[in-house]
């Protein structure tokens, strides 16, 4: 529990100074001017007082609780500090020291004797390399920090290792007019880890949004778990870094050197309900907007005006990022017409023309808050001078309280409206400056709304024969398994593949219907017919035992499956792989340059729902390619759907399977299903 950690009873500063250019001062003065609400200890060998407070020779000398000592004396020093803190009942210690593990062996000796002492009297440690916390909840108003940024309540909680990155998001969410409720900077994160933060900051009942910049993860499926739990309530917003562990990459797999740490990072934050952002900018913009709004039941956006062009720009973008335009009632434009003036357009987006006054901007406020069909609403606003803004303003901001929609303002204006923008940002409507941030915003909290539903789904179940299945790979060994075993583990899970048979000797079987293909069944080649490994088109049975003649002469020793010969389709490539410490990873993909040249393929973490599958075939830019276009049939995508989710639910049953590469796939139109030609699956070794 970090209660003790955001709640602390009183925080003694160890090192603390005099001194103004020393964090040891800065940390008392954050404490200090923040009003912090317990006792603030000061420990300096020396001095008497520190900053007009009492000061104390050793920490062992300080008369109230000490729920967390802010350490900032040498490194060398902070294992014996961290041991008197033991012996004081010090709960934890916040090391902004640096010079530990990320400074090579000497540093990480250090480090582990400071974590000897904490174990010892069971003294939690947070950092070492750390800035610190802050609660801004006015009871606590605890600012345990040497960074300079003012504290004020507001209801995003940050999270960051980095202390510059989190002093970033901090600053900039300060900037655009938001205050935060808690925040986390915890660097080398040796003991109190980032998931526990986590945890902590999602039970906070103040905190509607969390967030968060992701250096590493340590326990991926802990995080997976906590991240979907607390999305159910607070909006998870991540920024782009890339930077995830993953092992390196083995190469023998499609998949495996498709699924770069960028892709997989999307894959766990796709299924831990973790909104990615590409910029800080963009992220800090909505956890402004997360923060102070209600966030929209469904994707359709009404837009007041007054101004033309902005608006239509707002509409470009709201609809490229997936946003509806709000079709109004009838009873809503009755309203407009009645209130505004002739020459004003009471169709969305609604231009209530640059003359509009309070009244106009409140009426068409209210009578598209209570419009059904509007879900969120985005003022674009320029101020004329020949209006009273300061009075648009706080009519804006009264009618604000009534609003039960989420709503967005775009103000274009100068310095000299700079109380226009504030009395609006003061009634918790957060004010971009471009019509495209504000509709990006808006789009990204229906993006939540979407997230929120996804979480609810079940995971597919797919009909099997896992014991068949499990009885084949038994039997293999490990490495890559044969084509013919590994045909059979799909078949169990009801794949469609073509009829495939395992040639037992010389001898060709009968029964099988032509044309047919023979191919090369050995571990040792990895593209068959890049080394004349597959022969199509066979058209009988003399002819296969021609060819069966001929191939075994140049793959003296191997083994050779005979395969039905399946209608061309268009290609596919589905794949599975087990990412070590995540779990295994389904990518899909249209066969061909799409996946060589475009890479276009889409990834998702095991087990898949079923609209969760509809979603990763979706995804692909090159789906126009299977839904229909120019004279091409539509490709069966319920097939491709139903596929994706048996080979799902093979990734959970056989935690064997290490790697897989279906390819190709071929679907066929509507229908018409698809036929899996090619596998490559490979067992874990034992
Ligand atoms: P590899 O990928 O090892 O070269 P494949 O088994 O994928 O070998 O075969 C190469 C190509 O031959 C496939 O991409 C596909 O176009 C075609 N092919 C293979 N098996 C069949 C089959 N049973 N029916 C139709 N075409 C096939
Ligand atoms: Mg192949």
């Amino acid at each position: 529990m970090l209660d003790s950690l955001f709640r602390p009873r009183g925080v003694a500063v160890i090192g603390a100074s005099n001194n103004t250019f020393s964090i040891g001062n800065r940390v008392m003065k954050n404490l200090i001017t923040h009003n912090f609400k317990g006792g603030i200890y000061p420990v300096h060998p020396k001095e008497p007082e520190i900053l007009g407070l009492k000061a104390y020779p050793s920490i062992l000398d300080v008369p109230g609780p000490v729920d967390i000592a802010s350490i900032v004396v040498k490194s060398t020093m902070v294992p014996q500090v961290v041991e008197d803190c033991g012996k004081k009942g010090v709960k934890f210690v916040i090391i902004h020291t640096a010079g530990f593990s990320e400074m090579g062996p000497d540093g990480a000796k250090l480090q582990d004797a400071l974590l000897d002492a904490a174990r010892k009297y069971g003294v939690r440690v947070y950092g070492p390399n750390s800035q610190g916390i802050m609660n801004s909840d006015p009871e606590i108003s605890v600012y345990a920090n040497f960074t300079f940024t003012p504290m004020r309540p507001g209801k995003a909680s940050i999270l960051a290792q980095s202390g510059g990155v989190a002093e970033m998001l901090n600053l900039n969410l300060r900037k655009m007019g938001s205050g935060f409720r808690m925040y986390a900077s915890h660097g080398n994160a040796t003991d109190v880890n980032t998931n526990e933060l986590l945890e902590y900051l999602g039970n906070d009942r103040e905190t509607r949004t969390i967030v968060m910049h992701i250096e590493s993860m340590k326990d991926t499926p802990r995080f997976i778990e906590l991240c979907r739990s607390i999305a159910k309530d607070k909006a998870l917003l991540a920024i782009r870094t890339g930077r995830t562990a993953v092992a390196a990459k083995a190469v023998s797999s499609h998949t495996g050197s498709l699924m770069q740490q960028d892709s997989l990072t999307d894959a766990i934050f796709e299924r831990a309900g973790v909104m990615r952002f590409n910029t800080t900018e963009e992220m800090i913009s909505a956890a402004y907007a997360f923060a102070t709004q209600p966030v929209p039941k469904g994707p359709r956006v009404a837009i007041v005006a007054n101004a033309g062009g902005p608006a239509i720009m707002a509409i470009d973008e709201c609809v490229a990022n997936g946003l509806q335009l709000a079709k109004l009632s009838d009873e809503t434009k009755k309203k407009l017409r009645a209130g505004l003036i002739p020459e004003a357009n009471v169709e969305n987006p609604v231009d209530i023309a640059a003359t509009a006054n309070a009244d106009h901007f409140g009426l068409t406020l209210s009578a598209l808050n209570d419009d059904p069909g509007v879900d969120c609403i985005l003022i674009t606003m320029v101020t004329p001078f020949f209006v009273d803004c300061d009075a648009i303003a706080a009519r804006i901001a009264q009618t604000a309280k009534t609003l039960t929609k989420p709503v967005v303002d775009v103000i274009m204006t100068n310095e000299n409206w700079a109380g226009v923008i504030q009395t609006i940002k003061d009634a918790g409507i957060p004010v971009f400056d471009f019509p495209e941030t504000g509709s990006r915003v808006l789009a990204s909290m229906v993006r939540y709304t979407q997230i929120q539903n996804h979480l609810s789904e079940k995971p597919a179940v797919a009909s099997a024969d896992k014991a068949k299945a499990q009885q084949v790979l038994a039997k293999a060994p490990g490495g890559f398994i044969s084509q013919a075993a590994a045909f059979e583990i799909l078949n169990a899970y009801q794949v469609p593949a073509p009829t495939t048979i395992q040639i037992a000797g010389r001898k060709v079987p009968s029964g099988l219907n032509y044309p047919a293909v023979l191919k090369v069944d050995s571990e040792a080649v990895v593209h068959k017919s890049d080394v004349g490994g597959v022969k199509l088109n066979i058209g009988g049975e003399a002819e296969l035992q021609q060819s069966l003649t001929e191939m075994s002469g140049r793959f003296p020793g191997a083994n050779f499956i005979v395969q039905e010969q399946a209608p061309k389709g268009t290609e596919l490539i589905i794949g599975l792989k087990r990412e070590p410490g995540v779990g295994p990873v389904l990518m899909f993909g249209l066969g061909g340059i799409f996946v060589e040249v475009l890479k276009d393929v889409s990834f998702r973490l095991a087990p898949l729902s079923e609209a969760g599958a509809g979603r990763m075939i979706r995804e692909l830019h090159s789906l126009p390619l299977l839904t229909g276009t120019r004279g091409l049939p539509a490709a069966d995508l319920a097939a491709i759907e139903r596929l994706l989710i048996s080979l799902s639910q093979l990734a959970i049953d056989l935690p064997e399977i290490s790697e897989m590469d279906l390819n190709p796939v071929f679907v066929y139109p509507q229908g018409q299903g698809v036929k899996v030609v090619d596998v490559r699956m490979k067992k874990e070794q034992a």
